[in-house]
């Protein structure tokens, strides 16, 4: 037997017990007459001691130790005489009988600690060192439970978790597809999932009215710092249901998962809030709602004063920052060089500042106290606030006030993970306009069904079609989204028409889909939530790396096993593949 009890079991009540414990060598401390050593596994450290008059064998192997060294002790659990009280096995140690070095290790590449002073890069390429530390170690914990705790949920309300291919065809998300190319099929290549959308449908046009699947998805995509290649979604579909009945189970659900895993009650429901609501008054569809400092359209206010900014803009708005008032220039030059790095593209910011004494501003000059005044009042600000004003196009002028009221939050301390502010975002439009392409594109996917009392505008007014599509928003993050679909073979043409398909390129691409919808395909809809994303929002971390025992690098490189890499030539021959060098 390799062990009795893990490093993190052994409290005082089991002082005098003779025990096995295997782990790694956290730290070694040699103080002449004893050595302390620090064995440490995923369940905590224990303190072992190796005493003046333990026998020579047991020194000697002492003495040998390096960090990270597996060691398996035998010893007598006893009393410590200074505790630490900082480790629940700080009463005791482990006074030791036997050391066996089971194996040996070079001296890592970085501190393998709470906090390590490794840069990233060393740690993704020794993931699996930097995975003994506790923060990763936690994460994986918690992941692990989030998983148990949706399985059971789910489990309960009769869904069935049904695996789907990941050698697939082209699945519509918006992102380009990873190819796997097919030897026994040459010149032809599988498309990885962007996610199981099409295979979800077709289990409902097979009666599984309830299905759920853990599930990777792969979009091939440039990454930012939440974003991986692969990722997890908790994907979702039933058949018979409404938009409402979707909402009802996975508010349901989150609530759940907040008791389950975080012990935390929600009794009131979640807000809903209209895709439109949420742009124009947080300028996203994935408001932050762990503070206020709403914005305000002031175009009418504004406009029209002889200031050519403001005269020439099609939108104005603005928002009162709570207690900045007495931000000093430095700050407000720091905020309006902020809205203007090409991240957020702002061309410049107004200010307004309201105090008891009086209200001054950096537009003075256009406009009366009065009038100014009661751009302040219309952007909600009291005494104490600082008023700032962006301008421009308006979804544009709205999205950067949102890069600069979220900016202004985390100075404020207001972003705090462990708030939570749940919300459903509904009422999408259905299509975006792309300006550089000049058409329409699906806000959601292309199965998505349009509100039945918009279905008229289809053809004349895609622009106002909104869609029977929801995202579940918690502190400025999409954490899932889904919708009702389509189930109607004529009305899933008409949109593909819309999107720019021709009905042999509709065909050629979902058919498979299209064809099924032919043999009695039930009203349905259903929702993705992206795992990773959901761990780091209950971790309290932002990026959803942690959470994924082997992420890649923003590079989409995995810098440990170094990939991806070139290939055999006998491999590239078996495939039917030639190279073509990139300029
Ligand atoms: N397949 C969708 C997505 O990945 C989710 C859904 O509509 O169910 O975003």
């Amino acid at each position: 037997m390799y062990r009795t009890h893990t490093c993190g079991e052994l409290r005082a009540a089991n002082v005098n017990e003779t025990v096995t414990l295997a782990g790694w060598v956290q730290k070694v401390r040699n103080l002449g007459a004893m050595t302390f050593i620090d064995l440490r596994d995923r369940y905590g450290i224990t303190q072992i001691v190796v005493e003046e008059h333990s026998d020579e064998a047991t020194k000697a192997a002492a003495a040998k130790l390096g960090r990270e060294y597996v060691l398996q002790v035998t010893g007598k659990v006893i009393e410590r005489e200074s505790k630490n009280p900082k480790i629940p096995t700080g009463d005791i140690e482990v006074a030791a009988t036997a050391l066996t070095i089971l194996n040996e290790a070079q001296t890592p590449p970085f501190t393998i600690e709470e906090v390590s002073d490794g840069g990233d890069d060393l740690r993704m390429k020794y993931r699996y060192l930097d995975l003994r530390r506790p923060p990763l170690q936690r994460a994986m914990i918690l992941r692990h439970k989030m998983a148990q705790s949706i399985r059971r949920f789910l489990d309960s309300e009769g869904f069935l978790e049904i695996e789907t291919p990941y050698l697939v065809g082209s699945t519509p998300e918006g992102a380009r597809d990873f190819v796997v190319p097919s030897r026994m099929n040459p010149n032809q290549f599988y498309a990885l999932p962007q996610s199981p959308q099409t295979l979800k449908q077709l289990l409902m046009v097979a009666g599984y009215d309830k299905y759920f699947q853990i599930v990777r998805c792969f979009r091939d995509e440039d990454l930012r710092a939440d974003r991986q290649p692969e990722f997890t979604q908790i994907d979702c579909e039933m058949s018979f249901v409404e938009q409402e009945d979707v909402i009802n189970v996975f508010e349901r659900w989150a609530k759940y998962m907040f008791k389950d895993v975080l012990g935390i009650e929600f009794t009131e429901p979640f807000r809903r809030m209209p895709w439109i609501e949420a742009m124009e008054k947080y300028g996203s569809d994935k408001p932050d709602l762990r503070f206020g400092m709403e914005f305000a359209d002031i175009t009418d206010l504004a406009k029209g004063h002889g200031f050519s900014v403001f005269d020439d803009a099609e939108y104005i708005c603005g928002f009162a920052a709570t207690g900045c008032a007495t931000y000093t220039r430095k700050q407000i030059d720091a905020l309006t060089d902020y809205v203007k790095r090409p991240q957020v593209g702002a061309k410049g910011l107004i200010w307004i500042r309201v105090e008891e004494a009086g209200i001054k501003s950096s537009i003075d000059k256009f406009y009366s106290p009065e009038e100014v005044r009661a751009m302040a009042e219309k952007c909600g600000a009291k005494a104490g606030d600082m008023v700032f004003i962006l301008c421009g196009k308006k979804f544009k002028a709205l999205t950067q006030l949102c890069a600069l009221r979220l900016e202004v939050a985390q100075q404020l301390g207001l972003r705090d993970p462990k708030k939570f502010a749940p919300l459903w975002v509904v009422d999408f439009p259905m299509f975006e306009w792309d300006d550089e392409t000049e058409r329409f594109y699906a806000m959601h996917h292309p199965f998505t069904s349009p509100k039945p009392e918009d279905v008229e505008y289809l053809e004349s007014d895609p622009g106002r079609v909104r869609a029977n599509a929801y995202d579940f928003v918690c502190n400025g993050t999409e954490i899932g989204g889904g919708s009702i679909r389509i189930h109607d073979a004529q009305l899933q043409a008409t949109i593909f028409k819309c999107l720019g398909f021709t009905p042999e390129k509709a065909q050629e691409q979902f058919g498979f889909l299209m064809n099924a919808f032919k043999f009695g395909a039930p009203p349905h809809g259903g929702l993705a939530f992206g795992f990773d994303r959901l761990c780091s929002l209950f971790g309290g971390v932002e990026s959803i790396r942690d959470y994924i025992a082997f992420p890649k690098n923003n590079a989409g490189r995995d810098v440990m096993l170094d990939a991806p890499s070139t290939i055999d030539q006998s491999q590239l021959d078996e495939l039917f593949l030639s190279l073509v060098k990139p300029e």
